[in-house]
């Protein structure tokens, strides 16, 4: 495969912070000319196995997929991992341990908020949860936008749910060398996600990327709704550097609050090597 082909391997479903199930997606996917799939729902693979059927009944190739939240240098790093054994154990428990301190960092955000006058946000954010140990950040955003206190889950984030601001809790993530070891101990391979939302120095930058190639991470997201055209190019170039395979994926969350669909982002630049190059015995 080259990397002329219409690969989404980055989205999210009710499983953990998107509005649609693994088979509308699975149905939105092919319908938008995807060929080979992934979904990656936040530290959660519970999806994977309707994921996988719904692919194969539509007629998509399919990756197992998840995005791991990881604290690096005091930042939320998402590390993607694709093409895993979605049995394998120490996976299983590495992304139970990661999903929970959810709920009670959730409370704690809610406390935060009712501190600015905001009251009931963990019930109101309970409301739009699938998964109810995955209570995250989108789901509080979209029972503050439905309740009026915002006009979107944008101005939500920017307001009150980024550091410094009232619903803003730190939390620890898995570290980075623990969550490249469970995706690649489990055959799967480690992607660092949407790397430019990071917004690290370059010393930071250059410090995640090599200790990631240290621990055994293989590959980089390129071509990502996260990144604009001029990212693109950049990051290819950090590919290169590094020697890292690149990936494409849309982050796509829901219908009326992602900026970009599934499956229209542009082809991976010709110079690069494709994930699913190094990916092909693991596409079902
Ligand atoms: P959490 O894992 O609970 O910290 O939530 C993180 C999720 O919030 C991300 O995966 C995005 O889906 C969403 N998110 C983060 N920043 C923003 C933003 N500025 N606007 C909208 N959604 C965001
Ligand atoms: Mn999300
Ligand atoms: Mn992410
Ligand atoms: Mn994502």
């Amino acid at each position: 495969m080259t990397s002329i082909l219409n690969a989404d391997l980055h989205c999210h479903s009710v499983v953990s912070d998107g509005t649609l199930t693994p088979e509308a997606l699975a149905e939105r996917a092919k319908t938008n000319g995807v060929e080979l799939w992934a979904l990656t729902d936040h530290d959660e693979i519970g999806g994977q196995a309707r994921a996988a059927a719904a692919a194969k009944a539509c007629g998509m190739h399919y990756l197992h997929g998840v995005e791991i939240s990881v604290t690096f240098l005091n930042k939320t790093v998402h590390i993607v991992g694709l093409g895993f054994d979605p049995e394998n154990a120490a996976l299983r428990e590495g992304l139970e341990h990661t999903r929970g301190g959810r709920r009670v960092r959730a409370q704690e955000m809610s406390d935060g908020l009712a501190r600015v006058g905001i009251r009931g946000a963990f019930e109101g954010a309970l409301r739009y949860v699938g998964n109810p140990d995955l209570i995250s950040r989108t789901h509080f955003a979209r029972h503050l936008v439905e309740t009026g206190v915002c006009k979107d889950t944008n101005e939500v984030f920017r307001k009150y749910l980024t550091e410094g601001k009232p619903g803003y809790v730190e939390h620890r993530w898995a570290t980075l060398q623990d969550a490249v070891r469970w995706i690649t101990q489990a055959d799967g391979m480690a992607i660092v996600a949407h790397p430019a939302r990071y917004k690290f120095t370059a010393n930071e930058e250059f410090a995640l990327f090599t200790e990631f190639k240290g621990h055994g991470g293989r590959g980089v997201e390129v071509v990502t709704g996260s990144h604009s055209a001029a990212e693109y190019v950049s990051y290819a170039a950090v590919a290169q550097e590094f020697g890292l395979a690149a990936s494409r994926g849309s982050d796509f969350h829901s219908p009326d609050e992602s900026h970009t669909e599934l499956g229209t982002l542009p082809y991976l630049p010709g110079a690069l090597t494709p994930v699913w190059e190094l990916l092909s015995s693991r596409i079902q």
